[in-house]
């Protein structure tokens, strides 16, 4: 159910934001990883990293280009090595998320970026999963996990990792396909996917972020996908834009991670509010918030200022971000009776 949105003035926004309860479906949990996570894991685990102190790496963030970002981003995965590392960068980033009163989120994590390392999926998946279970009881945050392949590899790999990862079928609930989108179309993934599909597992893609707005078809037509991350791309494609709002598809829109990469040249000239506009279930969500400058309350807070939306688009994104999440219809509502309570007795 609705509510009618009162105003809120410029002022009060910002904190009506950081209130409201909201979802996260968009995060790579290795893009969570903070420098002083990362030393301290290095020293844990003596893996020589090539920076010498916490402020190197943190300089070392300040990224200029995609194999900058991508030297840094593997520096900080080789740190992972045991149940006990998984656990503690999801950990980290569980408390962080509740900080924002992000009360549900569903986490991508890349197996490949650590099994091409030899270390073992049942490392992976279990260090997460207790991170998991532990945050519901501990933080009062629900969090699923969602097994991406790497899109820059083969459909064989991604069958092997498939292979890998049913033992612990149990511990996640979906598959995504993400890393470098130009030049891996989605249809490269149709048989893992179409048996994803037979083995009840949700299906989401990263697509039309760089790529075209074809992947965004493909993804839905051929891969037949529940969710698009990203998808920003389907602003330039008017029968694109119908689907999505007619089939109530979500769209996992990261702002600052756009920004970052140059996806829009400055926030304000951002699409979501069109997104909004248009009827699609789009949301907000952080990406990689260690490397594009900051996690969910962040992301609302920049984009709003500037966008220039406003209290009802708050309401919006953060119902969508419900109602566009895996979790069963019961929860759904209650978490959104809890965003209407917010909104009633805000002023
Ligand atoms: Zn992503």
């Amino acid at each position: 159910m609705n509510i009618a949105v009162k105003p809120v003035s410029p002022d009060r926004l910002p904190e009506l934001l950081r209130r409201m309860p909201k979802a996260e479906l968009h995060i790579h949990i290795e893009g969570s990883l903070e420098p002083d996570l990362i030393f301290a894991l290095a020293q844990r685990n003596s893996v020589a990293i090539p920076y010498a102190s916490v402020d190197e790496l943190r300089r070392a963030y300040a990224f200029t280009n995609l194999q900058s970002f991508l030297d840094i981003y593997y520096a900080g995965a080789s740190v992972l090595l045991h149940e006990q590392d998984f656990y503690d960068m999801a950990r980290a980033y569980l408390a962080r998320a509740a900080m924002d009163n992000v009360a549900h989120t569903e986490i991508f994590f890349d197996p490949q970026t650590h099994t091409a390392r030899g270390v073992k999926m049942d490392t992976v998946i279990n260090g997460l999963h207790c991170a998991c279970v532990d945050a519901q009881a501990e933080l009062n945050i629900s969090a699923s996990l969602i097994l991406c392949f790497l899109r820059h590899l083969s459909e064989t790999e991604a069958f092997e990792t498939l292979e890998q990862a049913l033992p612990h079928r149990d511990k996640f609930i979906g598959v995504g396909l993400d890393s470098s989108e130009l030049g891996h179309p989605p249809e490269k993934f149709a048989r893992v996917f179409a048996r994803c599909r037979e083995l009840g597992l949700h299906l989401v893609a990263h697509a039309g972020e760089e790529g075209p707005p074809a992947y965004i078809w493909t993804a839905l037509d051929i891969l037949k996908v529940e969710r698009i991350d990203h998808g920003v791309q389907s602003s330039k494609d008017a029968a694109l834009m119908q689907r999505l709002a007619r089939d109530r598809i979500p769209l996992t829109v990261c702002p600052l991670s756009n920004l970052k990469l140059c996806v829009f040249p400055q926030l304000a000239d951002h699409n979501i509010g069109a997104l909004l506009e248009a009827g699609l279930v789009a949301t907000i969500n952080s990406d990689d918030p260690a490397y594009f400058g900051g996690y969910m309350n962040e992301n609302f807070l920049q984009t709003f200022a500037a966008t220039g939306l406003a209290a009802q688009h708050a309401y919006q994104l953060a119902c969508n971000s419900f109602e566009a999440s895996f979790i069963e219809p019961g929860a759904k509502r209650r978490y959104l009776d809890q965003v209407n309570e917010v909104f009633a007795s805000f002023d």
